[in-house]
């Protein structure tokens, strides 16, 4: 038997789609959701739809963006010989708390899996080799993370660039296997960047 009402039992299934959330935590958002005044959660509801309308990704690095081109590829002070390849939005987040780093992104947003059915035309690696493709890029550091399938894409992606002469970097194996760039600290992320080694062809 259904213990809530229909729309409540919606509401927590909706919730539960998304990721890290099971059951309970559905439950109390919710129940959040539930207890907030019609003014709350009618601004809830207008950040979703906001965020969903104006957001997309940058047509240079394929970061999420409300604006075009994004604000790091529309900054003027960054190296736009430096292209720092990462999975996901929050690798930049990541990246850029380093303070080290002056170059621009790529973001793949995923990486090559064939246990996942995810095949290399299923992430950005396209709009990669057409933003090569204009010579003003010198290097390529590959930053995708340390485990099976993050080396197998970036080793893909290396294949892909050296033969356009361009410098290939990984970072440094400071980040422990199987770790992830997003939950790495801002030192250990420094000094990978900064211990970073050419990829020979
Ligand atoms: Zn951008």
């Amino acid at each position: 038997m259904d213990y809530y009402a229909a729309t409540v039992e919606k509401l927590i299934e909706e919730f539960r789609k998304m990721p890290g959330v099971g059951r309970k935590s559905a439950q109390r958002m919710a129940f959040y959701v539930l207890g907030l005044s019609e003014e709350k959660a009618g601004s809830l509801v207008t950040a979703i739809c906001e965020a969903k309308q104006k957001v997309g990704y940058c047509s240079i690095c394929c970061n999420l963006t409300d604006e075009q081109p994004c604000k790091i590829c529309a900054d003027l002070k960054r190296d736009k010989s430096l292209i720092c390849v990462v999975e996901s939005p929050q690798d930049v987040v990541a990246m850029e708390k380093t303070g080290e780093f002056k170059g621009l992104y790529h973001v793949l947003h995923g990486v090559i899996s064939p246990m996942d059915g995810v095949k290399p035309e299923d992430i950005r690696i396209k709009e990669l080799a057409i933003r090569l493709a204009d010579n003003q890029v010198k290097e390529v550091i590959i930053a995708t993370n340390p485990n099976i399938e993050g080396e197998a894409t970036g080793s893909y992606i290396a294949r892909l660039i050296l033969p356009l002469g361009i410098k290939v970097t990984r970072i440094a194996k400071g980040i422990p296997i199987g770790g992830d760039i997003e939950y790495a600290d801002q030192v250990t992320l420094s000094k990978a960047l900064e211990n970073r080694t050419e990829i020979k062809g």
